[in-house]
């Protein structure tokens, strides 16, 4: 975790954002730091886990192209 993610600078949505997070990698750092699964996906052409129903989701292929096959 880099500095910028330490405590001092936690999300202060953190714990609603928690109850309301349908990713299923629950060890991953980013989690309940909702801006922070934007950038990390963003970086590697994908989404964040909850744009996609959960039984895409569990399968961790957040892809864009397969977003666009779930909606098109
Ligand atoms: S959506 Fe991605 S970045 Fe966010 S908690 Fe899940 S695996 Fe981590």
């Amino acid at each position: 975790m880099s500095p910028a993610q330490g405590p001092a600078d936690e999300c202060p949505r953190l714990e609603e954002n928690l109850s309301s997070c349908s990713c299923t990698y629950t060890s991953c750092p980013r989690r309940g730091q909702c801006c922070l699964c934007v950038v990390h996906h963003r970086e590697q052409n994908q989404l964040p886990g909850c744009f996609f129903p959960p039984e895409i989701e569990k399968t961790y292929d957040r892809s864009y192209e397969r977003f666009a096959q779930l909606y098109s």
